[in-house]
Formats: structure tokens, C-alpha cells, sequence
């Protein structure tokens, strides 16, 4: 299959602040109706990149693209792209139905048109029972959805989602990653959301970028970022993961608690990267590589247990098991071995 045109290009797009580099180059291709996710930890320049994005910062070198069409030097207004901030910015003295219209009217749009756009969008977020109600009188989520609304009604060809969620209480963000999906699905556009939390993201995106310190670090969708991370740091940003200190030699590597596994590569220090739910309790297969460890905590949540284990060396090992599977042995100060198959483990160099 030929490869989509992409909707949005970034080409060493950059900012910086002084000497401060808050985006360093960043090149990105975003196809049409991805749910793209920039991802990573407070301060490493990911709401910089999403404002370069939709014109609200201007870039300290590099271009936009969208559609084709170079728009690195158009204000936002003048950009096919819509934004929803983290504090929503809706209008306070305006209700539901106001605040929705709101973009369409400064458009010109004629009244009926515009009255039937508004009540097309309150049905897809919602909110058609609230027509009337003042925006201070909202509740979060329903703030949120405003704002959802009123951004999709200009029909952006892109929008931008900045912690969209991350004012929300654990369970009304979970009912809103299923509507965002929904609403992403429904509309077939193009969103990008900025997001410091693993789990939204693989929720609702399809594609990813990992930053830190200014530089996406990895591209890809969730599942190969899970399974391939390309280092430690992204390793244990998205999703769990256990990075055990271990050094080769000749084509071995030893790691704390008697584990030796065949690796080729370069003597020195190496970091193996193992994802709890890859360990698996005694009896251990004899192909396993296996160590030794010390159980420091058990954690019962149901279904499963979570153990927490330290080796010689006093590195941490998390361990996930089914909960049918812990015995009486499994207790804290016990020693027990723990495997895993040679194919799961992820080698890194340790610098
Ligand atoms: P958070 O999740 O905390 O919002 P972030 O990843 O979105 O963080 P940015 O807001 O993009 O990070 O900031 C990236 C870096 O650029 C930070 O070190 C920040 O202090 C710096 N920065 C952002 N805006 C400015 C500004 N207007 N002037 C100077 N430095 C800035």
C-alpha cells in the first residue's frame, strides 16, 4: 500500500528561550486521521511543540505543514487548526450554546446554519440537554466537552488537545479517554494531544512521539514503543519496566543473583529491560535464564499480585503474577528464583 500523503510535516522545527533549547530539530510526519500523542515528563518542551504547531509560538527555526501549504509564519487564526487548552478558556458570562457558536458567528456564519452546526455538535458531546446553562455552572467534564465543541465546529483539519483531561478526577478521565475515542472515530479527523500520562496515551493514540529534554527520543505506535523502547528512559516511561544493572564480557552478560545470559556486543556495562508480567515463578523451565532474588512486598490486587523483589546488588525487580499462582513461600524475606525467556529480555547499553 502506498504510504498517505502526510497531513502534517514538521521539518526541524526548534525553539529556543535565550541559550535555553526547549524543542531541539524536530521533524514529524502526521498522517490524516491519526490520534498522535506527544508524550514525556513535566518541562521537556512538549506543550512548545504543540503551540508551534498551531501558531501560538513562534518557532526559532524550521517550517509547519499542512496540507501541503507552509503556514510557519501564519498567526493561529489563520491556521486550519483547532486547540483545546488545559483550562478550557471558555467564555464565562456565555452559556453552552454561546460558547459553542461562538466561533462561527465571528465567521458570519447565517443563524440557521449556525444553530443547526451547534446543535449537531452538542449531540456529539453531550451536551444537548445543557443548551442553556452558564459555563460557570458546568461541571469539569462538561466544561471539557464544551471546549471540545468548540473547537470541532470550525472543522479544523487538525486538532490540538493540550492535557485536554488533566484537570479530571481517575474515573470521569477514563469515561472521557472512551469519548475522545468515540469522538475521534465519529469525526475521522486528525488530533494531537499532548499528554505526561502513559495510560491516556495508550488509550487513545495510534502514534506516539517520546520527548525528553527538548528531543523526541522515539517514534512509534504504543505497542512497538512497549516492546522496542528505545532506551531505559523510555522504557520506563511507558509502561513498567524492570532495568537490571548487568556488565558483558566475551558475549556474556551477569547480572546480580547468578543470571548469565549469552549476548553478543561490546564489553562494559549493559542495562536488560525486563516488563513485570515477563517474569514467571518457580517451576522455571530449564531454558529460562533465571537469578535469585529477595522478596521485599507483596501486593494483592485481585487477579493479580504484585511482587516486589531486590537482588544482591540492590537493584528492584518487579514482578506481576496471577494471584492463584503465590504461595505461602512467596512472603517477604524469602528467597525465591524468578525466569524469564532469553527472546523477552531487552538489552541496552547502560550509557
Ligand atoms: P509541562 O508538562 O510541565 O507543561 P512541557 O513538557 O509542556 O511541560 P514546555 O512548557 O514546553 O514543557 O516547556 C519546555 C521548556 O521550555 C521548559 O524548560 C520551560 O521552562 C521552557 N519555557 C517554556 N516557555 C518558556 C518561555 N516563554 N520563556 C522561557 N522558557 C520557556
Amino acid at each position: 500500500m502506498p504510504a498517505e500523503v502526510p497531513l502534517l510535516k514538521l521539518d526541524g522545527l526548534t525553539k529556543r528561550y535565550g541559550d535555553h533549547v526547549a524543542v531541539a530539530p524536530t521533524s514529524l510526519s502526521i498522517q490524516p486521521r491519526d490520534f498522535f500523542a506527544i508524550l514525556g515528563p513535566s518541562g521537556c518542551g512538549k506543550t512548545t511543540l504543540l503551540r508551534m504547531i498551531g501558531g501560538f509560538v513562534q518557532p526559532s527555526g524550521g517550517t509547519v505543514q499542512i496540507g501541503g501549504a507552509d503556514v510557519t509564519r501564519l498567526g493561529p487564526e489563520r491556521r486550519p487548526t483547532g486547540m483545546v487548552f488545559q483550562n478550557y478558556g471558555l467564555f464565562q458570562h456565555m452559556t453552552v450554546r454561546q460558547n459553542i457558536a461562538y466561533g462561527l458567528k465571528l465567521r458570519r456564519e447565517p443563524k440557521a446554519r449556525m444553530d443547526a452546526a451547534v446543535d449537531e455538535m452538542m449531540a456529539l458531546v453531550h451536551l444537548d440537554h445543557l443548551a442553556e446553562r452558564a459555563a460557570p455552572e458546568l461541571s469539569g467534564g462538561q466544561r471539557q466537552r464544551v471546549a471540545l465543541a468548540r473547537a470541532l465546529i470550525l472543522k479544523p483539519k487538525v486538532l490540538l488537545l493540550d492535557e485536554p483531561l488533566a484537570a479530571l478526577d481517575l474515573k470521569l478521565r477514563k469515561t472521557m479517554h472512551r469519548e475522545l475515542r468515540a469522538l475521534h472515530q465519529a469525526i475521522g479527523g486528525t488530533f494531537i494531544l499532548v499528554s505526561h500520562d502513559q495510560s491516556e496515551v495508550m488509550t487513545l493514540a495510534n502514534r506516539v512521539a517520546v520527548m525528553e529534554h527538548g528531543a523526541v527520543v522515539q517514534e512509534g505506535s504504543p505497542r512497538d514503543i512497549y516492546m522496542r523502547p528505545a532506551n531505559v528512559f523510555v522504557s520506563g516511561f511507558i509502561g513498567e519496566a524492570n532495568t537490571l544493572r548487568g556488565s558483558r564480557r566475551d558475549g556474556r552478560i551477569e547480572l546480580a543473583g547468578g543470571a548469565s545470559l549469552a549476548h553478543a556486543g561490546r564489553d562494559g556495562a549493559v542495562s536488560v529491560v525486563l516488563r513485570p508480567e515477563q517474569l514467571e515463578l518457580e517451576p522455571i523451565e530449564p531454558a529460562r535464564v533465571s537469578l535469585e532474588a529477595e522478596v521485599t512486598d507483596l501486593i494483592f490486587l485481585g487477579p493479580f499480585t504484585h511482587l516486589h523483589c531486590t537482588l544482591a546488588n540492590g537493584d528492584a525487580l518487579l514482578v506481576h503474577v496471577e494471584s492463584r499462582h503465590v504461595a505461602a513461600a512467596h512472603r517477604p524475606g524469602a528467597r525465591i528464583r524468578l525466569g524469564w525467556k532469553a527472546d523477552d529480555q531487552l538489552v541496552l547499553d547502560a550509557s
